[in-house]
C-alpha cells in the first residue's frame, strides 16, 4: 500500500488543497478516492499541541487534491462503511 510510503506518488504534485474533505472537481468523499497518500514526514503542531498532517487523494475523476487531517470530519460512517471499502487502509492514525 502506497498510502504511507515516505516518498510522494507523482499525482500529489499538482495536488488542490481541498478545505472541506471532498473532491474540489467533483464532490466526491474521501470514500471513492482511489489512491491515498499521508504525508506523515512534516506533521505540524497545532495550537492544542495536536499533530496534523497532509493528507492526499487521487479521486476517481483524476484530480488531485489534499486537505490537513485535523479537517477530517468525524466518521458518520462510523466503521460499519468504511470497513468494507477501506478495510486494509488504516486511516485513522490519530495518535
Ligand atoms: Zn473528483
Amino acid at each position: 500500500m502506497e498510502a504511507f510510503n515516505l516518498t510522494p506518488p507523482q499525482w500529489t504534485e499538482s495536488a488542490i488543497h481541498s478545505f472541506d474533505f471532498f473532491c474540489p472537481k467533483c464532490g466526491a468523499s474521501t470514500m471513492e478516492a482511489k489512491a491515498v497518500w499521508i504525508n506523515r514526514r512534516s506533521p505540524v503542531y497545532t495550537e492544542n499541541s495536536r499533530r496534523k498532517w497532509q493528507e492526499f487523494y487521487h479521486c476517481h475523476c483524476n484530480t488531485s487534491w489534499w486537505a490537513w487531517s485535523s479537517d477530517r470530519p468525524p466518521s458518520k460512517y462510523a466503521s460499519s462503511e468504511q470497513d468494507d471499502d477501506m478495510g486494509d487502509l488504516d486511516l485513522d492514525i490519530d495518535i
